[in-house]
């Protein structure tokens, strides 16, 4: 018939997540995955799981790639790759930026097609469209296949640069991570002196809903260099962390991670930022970037 059909590789709970959403729209869904077993729930829900990587890849064009890194990709392809001919790859995986570049590369010297999703959703948002992923790679492939991966979540595609997706979305990662690090170390202190997360949830909450008028606030003078000291100074950062560090330390908790923070803001007084904003820091990560 008719039916879009589509190939899901990896089955993480990622991989589930959006092979039901493409059985829920009514796709015809092959699966592979390297451990047997973890397709038998999908295939009750209607997939078809194929018998090898080969199978797997004969039976669509466009063949979804959701696993742990891309060196994962080259330990399934690389003993298949004459079966690549023609594929769009669609790699939801997350990697480095010149990962991302190196695999595009390696596709199309295999005349298949590359195209790099960062998908910026947990697995229970696959399938809701308040979430998004971003895209990159050739356009005109991606236009093709674009109703298809709307079926996971919003897209947004950010150029012909394979790179690029995932360079936002790293950028977006690294965000994610030392803010929900803050978080859990935020909760020790709380734990450790009797209050639970439930009580802090709107605490911690009311502190990340300032954020985004911070930003608004901030982005123009980050982005023009200066640095004016007018609303808040360095030197007071240093104090106020410093306050947090030894909270930290008088609850008994860890302050591995606010001691980083600390670490940040005394050398950025060392490089004579004392009497300018917080947001000079960005120079002091551009030198220990050398
Ligand atoms: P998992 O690590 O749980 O699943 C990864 C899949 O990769 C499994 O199917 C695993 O197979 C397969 N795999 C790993 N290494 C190899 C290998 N060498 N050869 C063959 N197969 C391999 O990840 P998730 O499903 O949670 O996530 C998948 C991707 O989505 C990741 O890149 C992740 O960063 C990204 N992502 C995940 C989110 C989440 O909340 N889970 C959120 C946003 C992005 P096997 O079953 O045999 O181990």
């Amino acid at each position: 018939g008719n039916r879009s059909s589509v190939t899901v590789i990896g089955l993480g709970p990622m991989g589930k997540a959006m092979v039901s959403a493409f059985l829920n729209r009514g796709y015809k869904v092959t699966v592979w995955n390297r451990t047997s077993g973890k397709a038998d729930e999908l295939v009750t829900q209607g997939a078809i799981s194929a018998s090898s990587v080969n199978e797997a890849l004969a039976s669509n064009e466009l063949v979804i790639l959701s696993l742990t890194d891309y060196d994962a990709m080259y330990a399934l392809f690389g003993s298949v790759s004459e079966k690549l001919y023609g594929k769009v790859i669609v790699n939801l995986s997350s990697d480095t930026p010149e990962k991302v570049r190196e695999a595009a590369k390696w596709l199309t010297e295999r005349r298949a097609w590359h195209l790099t999703g960062g998908v910026l959703a947990s697995p229970s948002e696959i399938g809701n469209m308040e979430s998004v992923t971003l895209y990159s790679g050739p356009s005109d492939i991606f236009e093709a296949h674009r109703k298809t991966l709307e079926v996971l979540t919003r897209t947004d595609y950010k150029g012909e640069d394979p790179g690029l997706a995932m360079l936002y979305y790293q950028i977006q990662i690294d965000v994610f991570w030392t803010a929900m690090l803050s978080y859990l170390h935020a909760l020790a202190v709380a734990r450790a002196n009797g209050i639970t997360a439930e009580q802090m949830l709107p605490y911690i909450s009311e502190i990340l809903y300032t954020l985004p008028k911070l930003l608004e606030f901030y982005t123009p003078r980050i982005d023009t260099s200066k640095h004016h000291g007018d609303v808040e100074k360095l030197a007071m950062g240093l104090a106020s962390i410093e306050h947090v560090v030894h909270t930290s330390k008088e609850a008994g908790i860890d302050a591995s991670l606010p001691a980083a923070v600390l670490d940040v803001f005394k050398r950025g007084i060392a490089s004579g930022h004392a009497d300018d904003s917080f947001t000079s820091l960005i120079e002091i990560f551009k030198k220990s970037s050398a």
